[in-house]
C-alpha cells in the first residue's frame, strides 16, 4: 500500500499532524505508532483516563536517562500509546512565553514568531476560563482552571501562604504577560485527561482517508538520494516497508533522533561506530538536548491528610530568578502527594528550572531498534543553574514552612537539616538529585542553513532531503518555559496545515 502521506508516532505533534493533514479527503493519510490504538474513550484504559495521576507504567517506553552531573540514573517516562506523553502526562496546559517563540523566530525561523504560532495555540484549544484575543473557543482541546473551591489541602495551603507573604498572582497563566501566583491552565475535565488521543484521533478515526495502525513499531526511513521512499516497521506478523510520497517523524524528542540515526541521519562519526551506513552527516541530530530540571522539598504529612487521588498539581507560581535575564525562568510547584517506597504519602514544593543554560546529548548504543538510546541530561552543568536550583529549593523551604502550612506538615523529609544550613552541601544536594520534569526536546532543532547543529528547516524539511519531515518537540531550537504539551501540538497544528495546504 502507497500512501501520500505517512506520520510515524501518534503521540502530540504527530497524531495532531496526521489530523489536520487528513482534513484533505483526497489525500491518503498514514498514523503509525508503536503502542496500542484504543479507537475511543470507552475502550480507553483507566491509567490514560486519570488526569489526577501520571502513568508511568503500562503504556511507558521505560528509557532511563543520566539525569546530571553527579550522574544519577533515573526513569525517564515517556507514553507509548496513541496519543503518545499527551495521554500519559499531568495534563498541565501551559503555553510558552512570547518571548521563547520570537526567540526561535530571532535565530532565523521567523514562521515561528508570537504573532505567526498564537493563531495556533487559539487553535488547538475551547478554553472555558477566558474568551479574549488571547483564546480559543473551538478548538479540540478544553481547558480550563481548578476553582479555589477545588484545591486539596496542600494546594490550599500554598495559595494561601503565598498572599499571605504578598506574592503577585495572575488570573491567567496563559495570558502572554503573566506571572506569578495562579491556577494551572488544564486539559482535564471532571478529572478526564483529555490527550489528543481523545481529542483529536478519536473523532477524525473513522475518516476514510485515515488509517491509524497501532502496535507497529518504525525501524528506520527508506532513502533513495535526497528523498525519503517509505518507512520499515516491524508488526508481531513481520518487517515490511510502507512507502509514501511524504513522511513526517513524530516519534518525540527521544524516539525521532534515534529513528533519524538508524536511518543513516546524523552524526557520521558517531554512525560508523555503530556500523550504520551514512546517507546524511547532520551532526546536530541528538545535540542540544534541552528539558526543564527540577527538584522538590519533600515534607511528612500529618495522618490522613493527604488522598492517593489528589489532583497532583492544581496552582504554580512563576517568577524571575534573582539577577536573571529572562522572564519567567523559574516556577515553584507544589504537589499535593507523592508515594515514598513505604507507600506513605508525602507532599513536596518543586522547584523548576524553565530556561537552563545546560544541555544534554542523546545518542545510540546500538542500532537495534530494540535497544534504547543514551540518554545524558547533564542537568546543573552550568553554575547559573546551580545557582538558581538553590535559592528555588530555599524559596520552596520557606513557602512550605508558612504558617498555613502547620495543619498539614509533620516536618520536612528531604533534605536534612545539615544540608539546609550549608550552602555548599545543599548544592551538591541539588547537584546529586536534579531530575527531569518529563520535557525533553531540541534533539533534531531547526536552523537556517547557516548553522552546522540545525537538522530541520523552519518548514520542518529534515535537511537534505525533499520530502522527509519532523514535527514534535524535537525540532524546537529551545525549549520554551512552560511545559511543553501545547506547543509540541501547535507544531503538529502547524505541520499538518502545511501538508494539507501544500506549502511543503
Ligand atoms: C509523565 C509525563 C508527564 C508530563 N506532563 C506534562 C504536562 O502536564 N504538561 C505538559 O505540557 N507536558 C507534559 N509532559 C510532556 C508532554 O506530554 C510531551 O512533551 C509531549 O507529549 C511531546 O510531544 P511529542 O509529539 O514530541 O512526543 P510524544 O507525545 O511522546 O509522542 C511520540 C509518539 O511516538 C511514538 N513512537 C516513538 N518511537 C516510535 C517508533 N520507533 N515507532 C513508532 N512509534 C514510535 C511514541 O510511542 C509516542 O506515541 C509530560 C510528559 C510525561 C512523560
Amino acid at each position: 500500500m502507497h500512501y501520500d502521506v505517512i506520520v510515524a508516532g501518534a503521540g502530540a505533534g504527530g497524531a495532531v499532524t496526521a489530523v489536520r493533514a487528513s482534513e484533505d479527503s483526497s489525500l491518503s493519510v498514514l498514523l503509525l505508532e508503536a503502542g496500542p490504538h484504543y479507537a475511543t474513550a470507552s475502550q480507553t484504559p483507566a491509567d490514560l483516563l486519570n488526569g489526577n495521576e501520571n502513568s508511568y507504567f503500562a503504556h511507558d517506553w521505560g528509557y532511563e536517562a543520566t539525569a546530571n552531573v553527579a550522574g544519577r540514573v533515573v526513569p525517564l517516562p515517556a507514553g507509548q500509546v496513541v496519543g503518545g506523553s499527551s495521554a500519559v502526562n499531568t495534563a498541565i496546559a501551559l503555553r510558552g512565553a512570547p518571548e521563547d517563540y520570537d526567540e526561535w523566530a530571532s535565530l532565523g525561523n521567523d514562521e515561528w514568531s508570537w504573532e505567526k504560532v498564537l493563531p495556533y495555540f487559539r487553535r488547538l484549544e475551547r478554553d472555558l476560563d477566558f474568551d479574549n484575543e488571547f483564546h480559543g473557543q473551538d478548538g479540540p482541546i478544553p481547558v480550563r482552571r481548578h476553582t479555589e473551591a477545588e484545591l486539596v489541602p496542600v494546594q490550599a495551603a500554598f495559595v494561601r501562604a503565598m498572599r499571605a507573604l504578598g506574592y503577585e498572582e495572575t488570573p491567567d497563566n496563559n495570558h502572554p504577560q503573566s506571572a506569578g501566583l495562579g491556577f494551572h491552565p488544564m486539559n482535564k475535565l471532571d478529572g478526564r485527561r483529555m490527550s489528543v488521543a481523545i481529542c483529536y484521533v478519536e473523532p477524525a478515526r473513522k475518516r476514510p482517508n485515515l488509517s491509524i495502525k497501532g502496535e507497529c513499531l518504525v525501524r528506520r526511513i527508506v532513502t533513495d538520494g535526497s528523498r525519503a521512499t517509505g518507512v520499515e516497521v516491524e508488526t508481531s506478523g513481520g518487517s515490511e516497508v510502507i512507502t509514501g510520497d511524504r513522511i513526517v517523524l513524530a516519534c518525540g524528542a527521544i524516539g525521532s533522533p534515534a529513528v533519524l540515526m538508524r536511518s543513516g541521519i546524523g552524526p557520521a562519526a558517531h554512525l560508523r561506530e555503530l556500523d550504520i551506513d551514512v546517507v546524511a552527516d547532520l551532526p546536530g541530530v541528538g545535540e542540544n538536548l534541552d528539558d526543564h530540571p527540577m527538584l522538590g522539598v519533600t515534607f511528612a504529612a500529618k495522618d490522613g491528610l493527604l488522598k492517593r487521588n489528589d489532583p497532583v498539581v492544581q496552582s504554580t507560581y512563576r517568577y524571575t530568578s534573582t539577577g536573571g535575564q529572562e522572564r519567567n525562568d523559574m516556577q515553584l510547584m507544589p504537589v499535593s502527594q507523592l508515594a515514598t517506597r513505604s507507600g506513605r504519602l508525602v507532599y513536596a514544593i518543586g522547584t523548576v528550572i524553565y530556561r537552563q543554560k545546560s544541555r544534554g546529548r542523546l545518542t545510540l548504543q546500538s542500532a537495534d531498534p530494540h535497544v534504547p538510546p543514551r540518554i545524558d541530561e547533564r542537568f546543573l552543568k552550568a553554575d547559573e543553574d546551580v545557582r538558581r536550583l538553590v535559592a528555588g529549593v530555599r524559596l520552596g523551604l520557606e513557602i512550605g514552612s508558612h504558617p498555613e502550612f502547620e495543619h498539614l506538615s509533620d516536618g520536612v523529609k528531604a533534605p536534612d537539616t545539615a544540608v539546609i544550613l550549608d550552602d555548599d552541601a545543599l548544592a551538591d544536594w541539588c547537584r546529586s538529585l536534579a531530575s527531569s520534569g518529563f520535557h525533553p526536546s531540541c534533539t533534531a532543532k531547526m536552523a537556517p542553513a547557516g548553522d552546522p547543529m540545525g537538522v530541520v528547516d523552519q518548514h520542518l524539511r529534515v535537511r537534505g532531503f525533499d520530502n522527509l519531515f519532523v514535527a514534535d518537540a524535537s525540532v524546537m531550537p529551545n525549549c520554551p518555559r512552560a511545559n511543553i504539551h501545547l506547543t509540541s501540538v501547535m507544531i503538529g497544528e502547524r505541520a499538518g496545515e502545511w501538508i494539507r495546504e501544500g506549502v511543503v
